[in-house]
């Protein structure tokens, strides 16, 4: 396969250039405009983070991507779906408020807020793929019926992904919450009774109850009430809960990919994928904190190949100066991604290739 074409930019600004023009120049040297019929609904995907996180993706990023859909005869809109755990976004009315009180609403953006797959998740289309895992995926009905996607990624590192990337956020982001607990399905996690210190975090935690304990006892894991979401991996400060990184995460990674190739097969190559290398925490904005960067701001990614931007967002973010003070021991560690997450992050990248979805071979284009 060739390689595709990944735009770059750095940080590096001056006085009547900053961050925002650079996303807009971005914008303006990929063509994108030029894809966009008078009066396509432009689906603009971002994670509008969950409440309590502040490390997601900053409101006028999407206000820019807004204003330059809108000049090219589009009409945008903000789109997510409901989380399959619970938390501030499992439904389109508390998902709505978390969006505003976090800074995305007409009155800021400019353009309106939807929840892709309804009131409570149960607004999907099923799409056809034909891959290993699924012959049909659920995607969010108002996703699958806009006529084209700009979609803003925050590029993170992911308990189950490695990182979380521009193909994870569609393949999870773009899912009904029933496709997103297929996905998960193979995930089971463990805990280590010898680093349990019985604390009950994890029993707060779980969405579902599937963990038993009590005040004096190790914490275990129900395997037939377990929905696989990875959230007690996160929610225990002992290092404790574990996935067998060597299986689990990698087929659910495959099937994200899956999912991502149902998202994007109504689009007809109306996409584009914005990943953002700025303060990349550990863990997605799907928690309600954000432990600090590990990995020093990089730049931005602007690509038409949703495997080749990943492709250059882990080559970026594993190549960039470690943190002091962050989640990464190894400041020097060649792939930081695994350091910091324990998860191997190619399944994603090798199975979308085999989809036909792009190609993991980039040739990067820096953007002044
Ligand atoms: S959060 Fe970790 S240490 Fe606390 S009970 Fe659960 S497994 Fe044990
Ligand atoms: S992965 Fe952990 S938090 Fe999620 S359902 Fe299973 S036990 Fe509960």
């Amino acid at each position: 396969m060739n390689p595709s074409t990944v735009y770059f930019t750095t940080l590096r600004t001056q006085i009547g250039y900053g961050l925002l023009d650079k996303t807009r120049k971005l914008f303006e040297v990929s063509g994108f405009g030029k894809r966009i019929a008078a009066g396509d609904k432009v689906a603009v995907k971002l994670h509008f983070g969950e409440a309590g996180n502040v490390a997601f993706l900053a409101p006028p990023f999407a206000r820019v991507i807004v204003d330059e859909i809108r000049k090219a005869g589009g009409k945008p809109f903000l789109i997510d779906t409901n989380t399959l755990y619970k938390g501030s976004r499992s439904n389109a009315v508390d998902h709505i408020e978390t969006a505003m009180h976090n800074g995305f609403s007409f009155a800021t953006i400019g353009a309106p807020v939807i929840i892709g797959d309804g009131l409570t998740g149960r607004d999907y289309v099923r799409q056809e793929v034909n891959g290993k895992h699924f012959a049909k995926v659920k995607i969010a009905s108002g996703f699958h019926y806009a006529d084209a996607v700009v979609n803003l990624t925050h590029f993170t590192g992911h308990e189950l992904f490695g990182f979380g990337g521009v193909l994870k956020g569609l393949g999870m982001g773009c899912a009904a919450p029933s496709g997103k607990q297929e996905m998960h399905s193979d995930v089971l996690p463990s805990v280590k009774e010898a680093k349990c210190v019985k604390c009950g975090r994890c029993f707060d935690w779980c969405p579902v109850g599937a963990i038993e304990w009590e005040p004096g006892r190790a914490a275990s894991i129900i395997k037939e009430k377990c929905i696989g979401c990875g959230e007690c991996v996160v929610a225990c400060n002992y290092g404790a809960i574990s996935v067998q990184w060597q299986t689990d995460p990698a087929i659910t990674q495959e099937k994200t990919a899956e999912y991502a190739a149902g998202a994007l097969r109504s689009k007809r190559g109306k996409g584009l994928f914005y990943s953002f290398l700025l303060n990349v925490s550990p863990d997605c904005d799907c928690y309600g904190f954000n432990d600090p960067p590990f990995a020093a701001d990089a730049g931005i990614l602007v690509s038409f190949d949703p495997v080749a931007i990943d492709q250059a967002g882990v080559d970026i973010v594993n190549g960039a100066q470690g943190l002091e003070g962050s989640k990464l021991s190894d400041l020097d560690a060649g792939d930081k991604l695994f350091s910091v997450t324990g998860i191997h992050w190619e399944p994603i990248l090798a199975h979308a290739e085999e989809l036909g979805l792009g190609s993991r071979k980039y040739d990067l284009v820096e953007i002044p």
